[in-house]
């Protein structure tokens, strides 16, 4: 884990983290292969969302409010994700 940034598996180039979160299918800036993000990797980025929203929600004890609330706190969590460990640990990208 000495590289975190994203790469191109064609042509080694970096791909903006921006890109990669926000866009799961996208194309390599400098040799336009299309790209996307793995399923696993998606997988585990709604699940970790909404396993922490759903904890949220529980030690926030929302009551009658918990589906709702559970729902708002999984997409907090995805920004916060998103924004702070993808970077971190970003995905290797897959030739679509
Ligand atoms: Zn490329």
């Amino acid at each position: 884990m000495s590289d975190h940034k994203p790469s191109c598996p064609g042509c080694s180039s970096a791909i903006p983290v921006r890109s990669v979160t926000f866009e799961l299918q996208l194309e390599c800036p400098a040799c336009r292969t299309q790209l996307r993000v793995p399923l696993v990797y998606q997988a585990n980025f709604t699940t970790a969302s909404f396993v922490l929203g759903l904890i949220s929600a529980h030690v926030l004890d929302v009551g009658p409010h918990f589906v709702e609330a559970t729902f708002l706190l999984a997409f907090v969590f995805a920004l916060f994700l998103g924004t702070t460990i993808v970077p971190l640990v970003p995905p290797m990208l897959e030739v679509r």
